[in-house]
């Protein structure tokens, strides 16, 4: 059974980048958005024209998303709402509120699901505006312990991630009060 996340045609199912990085490169048929460092918005960039998955809380300057893929029911994204691509287009000042809130949304993940393992990652090659994976893993999943981009290692545990599933309303209320919280404490230049 083929379970690893399939490409979606819509911004709301914003594939993982690794398993279709190669659609990206320079004359494969590229697909891919071209990157636009210089431009505050990109008209042909999935995260540029929505929020890219089901969000949990947004800034002034991030959000966080919930990703919806299928076997990973505890996948996050810290996307930079503007359109940068590399992680040093960010002033140090910003670099620090994003690992912030990566760090914040990663010690949630911990604190709820119980994880064997949270992955971070920062890919951006199929959608190059920055943004963070922020995934909690466990022995169970389909994937365990490759990546989530690499083939499955066994069927889909469907009890265990429904299990997972009913622990995200209550994950979702924790990660909302604690990045607004978050936010309203930070100095008032770097609001997130
Ligand atoms: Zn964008």
């Amino acid at each position: 059974m083929n379970v690893a996340p399939t490409l979606g045609t819509d911004v709301s199912s914003l594939p993982p980048e690794g398993a279709l990085a190669s659609l990206g490169r320079p004359g494969a048929g590229s697909v891919a958005p071209t990157p636009d460092t210089d431009a505050s918005w990109s008209s042909n960039c999935p995260l540029c024209a929505a929020d890219g998955g089901t969000l949990v809380w947004r800034g002034a300057r991030l959000r966080v998303i919930h990703a919806d893929e299928q076997g990973f029911p505890a996948f996050y994204r810290v996307v930079w709402n503007a359109h940068v691509a590399e992680f040093t287009d960010l002033a140090e000042h910003e670099r620090l509120r994003c690992l912030q809130a990566v760090a914040l949304v990663e010690q949630t993940l911990r604190e709820h699901v119980r994880p064997t393992k949270v992955n971070l990652a920062s890919l951006g090659n199929m959608v190059p505006h920055l943004h963070w994976h922020v995934v909690a893993r466990h022995t169970w999943d389909s994937h365990w312990p490759a990546p989530i981009w690499a083939a499955p290692q066994r069927p889909r545990a469907l009890q265990q991630e429904a299990e997972l599933a009913a622990c995200l309303p209550a994950l979702h209320a924790a990660l909302h009060a604690r990045l607004a919280q978050w936010a309203a404490e930070a100095p008032a230049h770097v609001h997130g």
